[in-house]
């Protein structure tokens, strides 16, 4: 619930604001992405939903909840995209300014300028077909200098990158000591493998694993400090402490991922929520299983 004082303060600002826009201090109304806050000062858990993206507020996201799905009817995210931004949100205290690479972002120039307002951002792909890029980046062999970089973000792209280990030292290579990975592939079984049948994805870009929860270990190889982030409902169904839930033929092997969660995790120590119930449902993501980041900070 917001505070009274904020209550008072909206009350306040609401009326002024067309005012502040007339004369300059305010983002023209629905240019989102030319707003002066930061994203990551959006608006507490405090409506049915609210975008970290553009900080839309309102009922619903549109269709149902799912990692492509569960959609912003204003800046188009879906949940897995605030799920990434969240992660890094609360993860840095401090984002404004940092360097931050993103390899293949969904979402397009608004979203791209936005973040070019906050951060030195820029966005790479691999061969600049599937995903426009500001620079065309392989990952096995990654065209920026040592330590250049404070905050990557890397969204189901490593399942389709041939050499895992190579991507991943060439990440740790080009993070400052004390930068962030913030990863996300799509987690859909409890251990990783090779498809069992050839698998594009919807850019027609050939998937070369189906990653499992051993990835967090390979993370640790390269020299990273690692913690799965999940939210608490997926956590606590993980520990046990909450009820199992079942597959629903959404694709996820959702016995597989409590399965293997047990034998191949540190459950107490590995998981660690960023979004109780309710801040779940507010931004959408939902259901628990779709949703999983690495966070992966470079120590040394
Ligand atoms: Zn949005």
């Amino acid at each position: 619930m917001a505070s009274i004082a904020d209550r008072f303060t909206s009350a306040l600002k609401a009326p002024l604001r067309p005012l502040a826009r007339r004369v300059g201090l305010a983002a023209p109304k629905n240019e989102w992405w030319n707003a002066r806050r930061g994203p990551w000062a959006y608006a507490p858990f405090d409506q049915p939903a609210v975008c970290n993206v553009c900080r839309w507020r309102g009922d619903s996201f549109v269709g149902p909840f799912h990692a492509e799905m569960s959609t912003c009817p204003v800046c188009g995210s879906v949940s897995r995209d605030r799920f990434l931004l969240h992660s890094f949100f609360t993860s840095i205290d401090q984002p404004a300014g940092l360097r931050v690479w993103e390899t293949s972002p969904r979402l397009g120039d608004r979203y791209r300028q936005m973040m070019r307002k906050h951060f030195e951002y820029f966005a790479s792909d691999y061969d600049l077909s599937a995903h426009e890029g500001d620079i065309q980046i392989d990952l096995q062999n990654i065209a920026l200098p040592d330590e250049s970089v404070d905050v990557l973000l890397t969204p189901h792209v490593l399942e389709h990158v041939p050499d895992t280990d190579q991507a991943l030292a060439e990440i740790r290579r080009v993070l400052k000591p004390g930068g962030h990975m913030f990863l996300q592939v799509p987690l859909q079984v409890g251990a990783t493998r090779v498809p069992p049948e050839p698998e594009f994805h919807a850019d027609n870009t050939p998937v070369f694993f189906n990653f499992g929860w051993d990835l967090t270990h390979r993370l640790r190889a390269t020299g990273f400090t690692v913690d799965v982030l999940v939210t608490e409902e997926w956590r606590d169904v993980l520990r046990g402490s909450a009820p199992a839930i079942a597959s629903n033929g959404d694709g996820f092997d959702v016995e597989s991922l409590i399965a293997a969660s047990r034998t191949t995790l540190d459950l107490d120590r590995d998981l660690v929520s960023i979004a109780d119930r309710r801040a779940a449902h507010v931004l959408g993501v939902l259901p628990p299983y779709h949703h999983v980041t690495w966070r992966c900070r470079r120590t040394n």
